[in-house]
């Protein structure tokens, strides 16, 4: 990279105040790049058995249903479907799982993980989820799954409820905190309150999950430097087995930019970059002084040794997964791709028998590396002799002068064949990855 490629790559990241737009990189190459024109290639390569029998397969279900939209939500959410069309929907993913599972790349194969995300999963009634998993387990059976991860909102959670989820298998609970405070909870649009958390949490550890985590957000609209101490130790009291602290983003599609539009505003009515990144780093910096270990740049776990996040460490290491459901995300033996984004023209495709499919993209060898490696990176920490192994490449070789350039910067340095970025690095992970992205797909346009 020259060095005028290097300062646009810099440019491009983040002014300090919270402006509209896409922080954290979720895939590569960018969703932006993705076409309807390149759907044909999931058929193909669906249609070709495995050609690594080794590579794990995970099942994603997306329940697009919450109780209300929060002012900051960017994903594909209805809040008023009736229960009819809520079980329409359940039952085109089912239809949809049974189209996949006959396909070659997927016969035969059983899913190391699953996850059920969202929207609210647990939304859906202790009836529903019962029947919904038993349909879907018989088509694909996940009884020897390492790990069923299942995303829930404090509100939806009660005792009926709670029990239901595990019986269906979940071994990972997520539960999603985000403030403890009314007031906070309520300017963002939150549904549940804090006497739901405590609740929901309770009951959770009554049914001895292999593994609780709790979401926070450092940054949401109203946030003040007590009241995120506050949420700090009050996260420390929990004591769950993982803690996810995500920096506030203002997509395009939320309420908040909407209402940033209607009233002229550049700036997000939210603190600046920098401000998040402190009280993240205040944050991991106190739940490490109570044992925890900080294993990416979001979370931080009590138990490393058992405390496992397969889901994410499978998908960043090329694990192929089954999207199911509206908007959701799949990959297939080196194809991306995401499903039809609106509930009607979803459930249309499969009444027809088709598969729903919005945009896809064929990744070449070069940009499955890349893609692996900008996906550790938000670890912290980067095996060099995985990438010789699995890619024939030399990444630190290959990423010589942006390698150099953030450790000049003191935001990483390479350590024994590990790239290990500072906790400084690891706080603004996502900013740093789009200089590793091939030229031409540096830019601002990330969905
Ligand atoms: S609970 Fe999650 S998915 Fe539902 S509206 Fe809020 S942020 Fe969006």
């Amino acid at each position: 990279m020259s060095l005028s490629e290097h300062s646009a790559a810099a440019d491009a990241r983040p002014a300090t105040e919270t402006r509209p737009g896409n922080y954290f990189v979720s895939n590569y190459p960018p969703f932006s790049f993705w076409s309807a024109d390149q759907r044909g290639a999931v058929l193909d390569a669906l249609r070709d058995p495995p050609r690594d029998a080794g590579t794990p397969l995970g099942l994603y279900h997306h329940i697009p249903f919450c109780r209300k939209r929060c002012h900051f939500c960017y994903f594909r959410v209805y809040t008023d479907k009736s229960a009819r069309e809520i079980q329409d929907y359940l039952d085109c993913t089912v239809e949809e799982l049974g189209r996949l599972a006959r396909m070659p790349l997927i016969e035969g194969r059983r899913p190391h993980f699953v996850y059920f995300g969202g929207g609210t999963p647990s939304y859906l009634s202790a009836q529903q989820l019962g029947e919904l998993t038993d349909r879907l387990k018989a088509i694909l059976p996940w009884d020897a799954a390492e790990e069923v991860a299942f995303e829930c909102e404090p509100g939806t959670l009660g005792p009926g409820k709670i029990e239901a989820i595990r019986r269906i298998g979940v071994t990972r609970l997520s539960l999603g905190i985000e403030n403890f405070d009314d007031g906070l909870l309520e300017l963002n649009g939150r549904a549940h309150r804090s006497g739901e958390i405590y609740r929901a949490y309770e009951r959770a550890r009554h049914e001895a999950f292999e593994q609780i985590n709790v979401d926070l957000i450092a940054g949401m609209m109203g946030e003040t430097e007590a009241n995120w101490q506050r949420n700090i130790e009050r996260v420390l009291e929990l004591r769950p087995d993982s803690v996810t602290i995500y920096q506030m983003e203002i997509p395009y599609n939320t309420t908040i930019y909407k209402e940033m539009q209607a009233a002229g505003r550049a700036e997000a009515p939210i603190a600046d970059w920098a401000t998040k990144r402190r009280w993240v780093k205040e944050g991991f910096a106190a739940l490490e002084s109570a044992g925890y270990h900080v294993g990416s740049g979001y979370t931080a776990v009590l138990r490393p040794e058992r405390t496992q996040f397969l889901y994410r460490d499978a998908l960043w290491s090329g694990a192929d997964l089954l999207g199911l459901g509206v908007a959701s995300f799949s990959h297939a033996a080196g194809v991306h791709y995401q499903n039809l984004t609106e509930i009607g023209p979803y459930s249309e495709a499969i009444r027809r028998g088709e598969l729903p499919l919005n945009r896809a993209y064929r990744t070449n060898a070069e940009e499955r590396m890349i893609r692996e490696f900008i996906l550790q990176m938000k670890l912290g920490r980067v095996d060099t002799g995985y990438f010789r192994e699995k890619f024939g490449a030399d990444i630190v070789d290959r990423f010589r002068a942006e390698l150099e350039g953030l450790e000049g910067e003191g935001l990483l340095a390479l350590e024994g064949g590990m790239v290990v970025l500072s906790r400084d690095g690891l706080l603004c992970v996502d900013n740093l990855l789009h200089d590793f992205f091939l030229p031409h797909h540096r830019t601002n346009k990330l969905v």
